[in-house]
């Protein structure tokens, strides 16, 4: 298991790639999705963990719904989506591109979205934590916040450009726009 949380399987032979391929697809792990959108990284959350403040795997499963067209996906490019579902950070919210972070308020499930983040790989560079946007939001307005940065990068990318590119060539005040655009319920801090 990759740190990305992903199955790595070494030392097979080429002429058994093929059947590997079959199997694999049979039972959905042989999907191109590899450092896009939905090869994503999510902690258990409070489905599993008892330190969690909301859950993560329903939001990952939300985003990974809307995303599921490989064209649209790649069309996207390179992008870290990270979730935590708590301050322990297990899910490295604070490095991903999109970070995404539970916590409680009043007893409720909220959750914190956070851009421009990198864990210092060759694709992010140097690493830094993401920036904050706005007040957090309710778990039925992520997918829609995760849209509504995602279309605004499509709006001001260039040529060739990554999304982690984009945002640090405009900044986040576009992105963030477009995220508190997509709240569903007021929000004091904007009435
Ligand atoms: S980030 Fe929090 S909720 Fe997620 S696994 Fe770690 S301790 Fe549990």
């Amino acid at each position: 298991m990759t740190h990305d949380q992903n199955l790595l399987l070494p030392w097979v032979r080429c002429d058994q790639l093929p059947d590997l391929w079959r199997a694999a697809r049979k039972v959905g792990l042989a999907r191109s999705n590899i450092r896009l959108l939905t090869d994503m990284i999510a902690c258990p959350g409070g489905d599993f963990c008892a330190l969690a403040n909301a859950r993560s795997i329903p939001i990952a499963a939300a985003i990974h719904q809307r995303y599921q067209d490989l064209d649209e996906l790649h069309d996207l490019g390179e992008i870290d989506l990270h979730i935590s579902g708590c301050m322990n950070s297990c899910g490295h919210h604070h490095s991903g591109h999109i970070g995404i972070l539970g916590v409680d308020k009043d007893g409720q499930e909220w959750y914190q979205v956070s851009l421009g983040g990198s864990d210092g790989s060759s694709l992010s560079g140097a690493p830094i934590p993401g920036k904050v946007v706005g007040p957090s939001f309710e778990a039925a307005e992520v997918p829609d916040v995760i849209e509504a940065v995602l279309d605004s990068y499509r709006r001001e990318r260039r040529p060739g450009e990554t999304f982690i590119a984009t945002f640090r060539r405009i900044g986040i005040e576009a992105f963030a726009q477009a995220a508190n655009g997509a709240r569903q319920t007021a929000c004091a801090e904007f009435a």
